[in-house]
């Protein structure tokens, strides 16, 4: 009798180890494989994962799946590396009117809202991302939770609050503005000290020389890169003379194209990069100009209820009141003028020789984040005329680069995070399958199979 008991235990228990193995060890197989290097696409192929780490790649042929792997097809599937959003504000979620939304929710950042726009992010398949804006001590708690796995999100980079001259009336809880070369200086180390991953530089143009100078030759001290607007010409010009390393934004004017005087200077800088191997990256964000008129003219979009997971029905309803009528959005009348300016500032950028990155302002009027992404590599390959495999390169190694990550994930190389989506039928050929991936996995746990949430991993089971 004893000893049958024993032998049950013993059942049980092996059971129970081989289950944890099997939750351990997993296998993509079948799939064809985009590994984010740009290299030619491997057909069958076969993704060994164990704890969290890409231990081999190859293919039904080449590596057979040993004993003990929970055995995940990717057939008919395109697999790649999770993707990269440069670009995101948590804080905000699509609601109209910022004037409202900030007094209104400020409050809710850290406990309802960011937490909201970060799994969303994750669920659409996005499983790194860079915030570039919030307020310090929402930042530094929705940072904390999802670092300790207790909510679900991407993995996260942050710049905090902007640096700019002067902050707007009303939001200075997220803009910090700065008087003299060391308020610069001060503000930038307190960001630092903060463990905020880049700063974020606005406006650069209408500080003195020494200021914005201040504020690039601190974060550098601190090995902080800056991430810095593009909206005017003389913003620019000052970015390049101050040598920030990541321009955002392609523009708030109508003016058709960049100043010839920008274009020389560009590729002066690009030029230069190659010797110090330190290239020029540049976030265009151009998906929000094409997303407000389709959204205006074709509205149902807004009807899908992706972007309400981890929001109250309360702030849903009043997102959904502020956008009834997306034309009479003043914050975007000027987007169909720039529209038409962008498919050259485009050929501009890439024939200047800039790194350019996923990223799309995600969050803003209309543009939520569940459907964000995906749009803007949409528009960079079916309207900007840039090869599928580029863009994907944008939002995978290239932002991985940029951060100083791409030796730990950002690509499906054996050694590093198992981030990796998949999604059925040919992304090279059709970008805008992204909008739907069918499987999400972040550090070797699965967030999103068979197109569903997986809600015991989104739970923290
Ligand atoms: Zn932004």
């Amino acid at each position: 009798m004893r000893t049958r008991i024993c032998g049950i235990f013993l059942s049980i228990a092996l059971i129970l180890s081989v289950n944890v193995l099997a939750q351990d060890k997993k296998a993509l197989v079948g799939g064809t494989l985009i590994n984010g290097l740009g290299s030619t696409p491997i057909q069958d192929s076969v993704i060994l994962i164990s704890g969290g780490t890409i231990q081999k790649v190859g293919t039904v042929d080449s590596l057979p799946v040993p004993q003990g792997y929970e055995i995940i097809s990717t057939e008919a599937m395109s697999v790649l590396p999770g993707l990269w959003d440069m670009h995101v504000h948590l804080m905000i979620t699509g609601h109209a009117d910022y004037s409202y939304w900030h007094p209104a929710y400020k409050d809710r950042f850290a406990s309802e809202i960011m937490p909201a726009s970060a799994v969303q992010l994750l669920l659409a398949g996005v499983t790194s991302a860079r915030d570039l804006g919030a307020p310090l001590e929402d930042t530094i708690s929705v940072r904390d939770r999802l670092r300790s796995g207790e909510i679900p999100g991407p993995r996260m980079f942050w710049s905090g609050p902007f640096i700019q001259k002067k902050s707007y009336p009303g939001t200075e809880m997220y803009r910090w503005g700065v008087d003299g070369p060391q308020d610069a200086r001060e503000k930038v180390k307190r960001l630092a000290d903060a463990g905020m991953d880049v700063i974020k530089l606005i406006d650069q143009d209408l500080m003195t020389l020494e200021e914005a100078q201040a504020v690039v030759d601190e974060a550098h001290k601190h090995g902080l890169k800056v991430v810095a607007h593009a909206h005017r010409p003389p913003e620019i010009r000052r970015g390049l003379e101050i040598g920030v390393d990541n321009f955002e934004h392609t523009g708030l004017s109508a003016a058709p194209e960049y100043p010839e005087d920008v274009m020389v200077m560009l590729k002066e800088r690009t030029a230069a990069s190659m010797i110090v191997g330190d290239p020029l990256y540049w976030t265009p964000t151009v998906e929000g100009l094409w997303n407000y008129t389709s959204t205006r003219d074709n509205p149902e979009k807004l009807d899908s209820t992706c972007w309400h997971r981890g929001l109250e029905q309360s702030t849903i309803d009043d997102i959904k009141a502020s956008i009834t009528e997306p034309s009479e959005l003043t914050y975007m009348f000027l987007t169909p003028k720039r529209k038409g300016t962008l498919k050259k500032k485009i050929a501009q950028l890439r024939e200047s020789g800039v790194v350019m990155m996923i990223g799309t302002d995600s969050g803003i009027p209309m543009k939520f984040h569940c459907q964000s992404t995906w749009n803007e590599l949409d528009v960079w390959v079916r309207v900007m005329g840039i090869p599928a495999m580029e863009a994907i390169q944008a939002a995978t190694f290239w932002p991985a680069k940029f951060m100083g990550v791409e030796d730990q994930w950002g690509t499906i190389v054996a050694g590093r995070h198992a981030d990796i989506i998949a999604v059925k039928g040919d992304v090279l050929k059709y970008i805008n399958l992204l909008q739907d991936v069918d499987f999400v996995m972040k550090g070797g746990v699965v967030y999103k199979q068979d197109g569903q949430p997986v809600e015991s991993a989104l739970a923290g089971q």
